[in-house]
């Protein structure tokens, strides 16, 4: 018989109670520590008590009133953007694939507004990861996401990622932009080359087409920095984001140059929920936060040193892992056993971490983390391995 809640995906057999900083209490009774964060998502941990309150108090308020009205909460949230990144304007939603959705209408949108309607396809990247609606999976194009969906929605074309020539080769007349994520995350954590991306801005200028980033996971202080493009120096034109931006609260937001921006006149899209006032009165901590003088900096410490713990870890296990990826608190372990047996292993250890394509075991805590719960989360991870491996050095005599 089927269960009430579809069955789309495989569960662990555990619930929560409750959480606290980045330690979730199961309905076992037992503590977690919460590496996976709801896949990058509670950036300022569980039970954080200035998102509790700011959440508490709105909701107490008004939740919502669609945007037939202003919005003070998420013109606050804007401005904060705003003032600390490339863009000049912002669009509020409700997820990462909504977000990508809304990022390439506005690029379509803008092509055709300046004149080039067949300038409408857009060049993604082998490895994607976009999001689930229709045209996400295209852009994603991974056919597992797309078998049995029907017709793929079309002018989504796909190169290998940090291919520069491949990349060149393949933009034509009808090209609108790129789209690209800063590290692959579901793929197994591969970071784009600074290099390449400082390429795709070349490339984009010399044709007249838009670079635009899916932060979704990478973004909201997740690398060390607000944004992970920002290390490369470059500025994009148009970018999503998401997952922690609300800090567990359903957000997402599309942020852009006034160039693009400006053709999203009313009646070009819309939503019903996004940018509600709860929605914005979360994000305005979560970011509030973020940006608060000395947080990224701890950010970057506590993952220089997280970064340390793994490489020594992966080098004392050379038996379960091959090597590690990714930079701040978005980091990859590439296994050589199955990813998903050192996952269930560190669960029974009280750690909780995400897979990730490639064979990777993903770790993206709160951004909240101190060293002390890196060094836990290190200690319970070796804990793990230490069983695993004694479980595959008895399979060894076994066999031998
Ligand atoms: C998670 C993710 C998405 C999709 O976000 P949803 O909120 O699940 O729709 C899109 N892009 C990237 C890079 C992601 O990691």
């Amino acid at each position: 018989m089927i269960s009430s809640i579809m069955p789309n995906y495989k569960r662990f057999d555990l619930a929560f109670t409750h959480g606290e900083g980045p330690w979730l209490i199961g309905t076992d009774k037992r503590r977690y520590l919460d590496f996976a964060a709801g896949i990058a998502v509670s950036s300022l941990g569980h039970n954080h008590p200035l998102l509790v309150k700011a959440i508490a108090e709105q909701a107490a308020k008004v939740m919502h009133v669609s945007n037939l009205y202003r919005t003070p909460q998420a013109e606050a949230l804007a401005d904060l953007l705003v003032q600390n990144s490339f863009a000049d304007s912002v669009l509020f939603c409700n997820s990462g694939a909504e977000a990508n959705e809304a990022l390439v209408k506005i690029i379509r949108r803008t092509q055709y507004m300046k004149g080039h309607p067949e300038k409408n396809r857009i060049i993604c990247f082998n490895g994607a990861f976009h999001g689930r609606t229709l045209a996400m999976i295209s852009a994603t194009g991974n056919p597992a996401y797309l078998e049995g969906f029907g017709p793929r929605v079309e002018g989504f074309d796909h190169v290998d990622f940090n291919d520069l020539n491949a990349v060149r080769t393949a933009i034509t007349p009808e090209t609108a932009g790129i789209l690209i994520e800063p590290i692959q995350g579901e793929s197994g954590i591969k970071a784009a080359d600074p290099e390449f991306l400082r390429g795709l801005r070349d490339l984009c200028d010399e044709h007249g087409i838009f670079l635009a980033i899916d932060e979704v996971q990478t973004g909201m202080g997740r690398t060390g920095f607000l944004f992970a493009h920002e290390v490369s120096g470059i500025k994009p034109d148009i970018i999503s984001v998401a997952k922690g931006i609300g800090g567990g609260f359903p957000l997402g937001a599309v942020l852009a140059r006034a160039e693009l921006a400006q053709y999203l006149t009313p009646g070009t899209h819309g939503t019903t929920y996004g940018g509600n006032p709860l929605a914005c009165a979360a994000g305005l901590v979560v970011v509030g936060e973020i940006l608060r003088p000395g947080f990224l900096e701890q950010v970057r410490k506590v993952s220089e040193s997280f970064g340390a713990m793994l490489e020594s870890l992966a080098k004392d296990y050379p038996e379960i892992f091959i090597d590690i990826r990714g930079r701040g608190l978005m980091r990859g372990l590439k296994c050589r056993i199955p990813s998903s047996d050192v996952i269930t292993a560190a669960m029974d250890e009280g750690l909780l971490a995400v897979g990730a394509g490639d064979n990777v075991l993903r770790l993206v805590p709160p951004l909240i983390v101190s060293e002390a719960d890196c060094q836990e989360a290190i200690t319970r991870l070796r804990r793990a391995c230490k069983t695993l491996s004694h479980t595959l050095s008895q399979h060894k005599e076994k066999t031998a």
